[in-house]
């Protein structure tokens, strides 16, 4: 099974109560495959400046991680995202975003990328999105994310790719901006009405939701002592989610999309505890397991009924 992703390939600087990092490996599509390859091969597909080297390069190439798709663009800059976030983690302030080699891109994906069975749109201009997601049509599984730059400035574009997809990926408020519903649960309702099946709303430190057209699931973010970056744990979170349904044998029902809920879930846990995909990349697939169990421990309650009184 293998994953074909567009999204972003950055570098980021960013600036958190606890520290700061200048131009670390970042972007949408590099936190997701970094995370998915733990469960099956992903293609990545984007475009890099020449300020992008080997180094760069290699960091990204790990086993199960494809950069054939990978286009060094002669000349240009690599996407570039300033951010700092205050003490509340949850939310992003950006500060500058270069989309260098990104504004003239025109996705041309090979073959191999073309006939992938699962493929996740991260967060990327929404036309970009729409051109890939024309060009894998036998994708047996469809997802996306977006952010509220893109709701803002491209709401038309964002809105026509949602409709061609399976599952869409979005943070609590940007659900409630795209689709102007203050409650959470009817947000979702109108997203599955444009034609998806199945909403996550992504909600920080306070865990993640599934919503789907029967069905409702929610996690808790593992709960950890010491945060120090955010940044990329919404596209860590969709790799081990959508790495798991890939790596599924069988329909992706509720059962696959509640598994895939609680690696997406231990997966962003790791994201977090350092700054951008450094604790990630030295991440073993037994410390992955290790927290899904803990999650299953922490969410188990046995719900037997108390004698009734009167
Ligand atoms: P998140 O998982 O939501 O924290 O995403 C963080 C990543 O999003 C960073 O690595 C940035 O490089 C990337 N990013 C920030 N703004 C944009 C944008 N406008 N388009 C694409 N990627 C972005």
């Amino acid at each position: 099974m293998s994953i074909t992703v567009v999204g972003s390939i950055a570098f980021d600087s960013v600036k958190t109560p606890f520290g700061e990092r200048e131009r670390m490996l970042g972007g949408t599509a590099v936190h997701f495959s970094l995370a998915s390859s733990f469960f099956a091969d992903v293609h990545v597909v984007g475009p890099v400046g020449e300020d992008w080297g080997e180094a760069e390069m290699n960091a990204v190439r790990r086993p199960g991680v494809l950069t054939d798709d990978i286009e060094r663009v002669p000349g240009g800059k690599t996407f570039f995202w300033r951010g700092h976030y205050d003490y509340d983690l949850n939310t992003a302030h950006t500060d500058d975003t270069q989309l260098g080699v990104f504004a003239e891109f025109e996705p041309k994906l090979s073959e191999a990328s073309r006939a992938c069975d699962v493929l996740f749109l991260a967060n990327i201009q929404p036309e970009l999105q729409l051109g890939v997601r024309e060009q894998c049509d036998r994708a047996r599984f469809v997802a996306l994310d977006s952010m509220n730059l893109w709701i803002d400035t491209a709401r038309d574009a964002l809105l026509r790719v949602i409709e061609t997809v399976d599952c869409v990926l979005l943070n609590d408020a940007e659900l409630r901006m795209l689709t102007g519903e203050p409650n959470l649960v009817r947000a979702a309702r109108a997203v599955i009405g444009w034609g998806p099946g199945a909403v996550v709303a992504k909600q920080g430190e306070y865990g993640a939701t599934l919503i789907t057209r029967g069905g409702f699931f929610s996690l808790p973010a593992y709960p950890l002592e010491s945060v120090l970056d955010p940044t990329g744990a919404g596209d860590t979170f969709a790799g081990g989610f959508i790495g798991t349904l890939a790596a599924h044998v069988g329909p992706l029902d509720e059962e696959a999309m509640r598994s895939a809920m609680a690696h997406g879930t231990a997966l962003a846990s790791f994201n977090v505890e350092e700054f951008g995909t450094e604790r990630v990349s030295r991440l073993r697939h037994s410390e992955i397991e290790a927290r899904v169990r803990e999650l299953g421990e922490m969410t188990r309650f046995s719900g037997l009924p108390l004698p009734a009184r009167g």
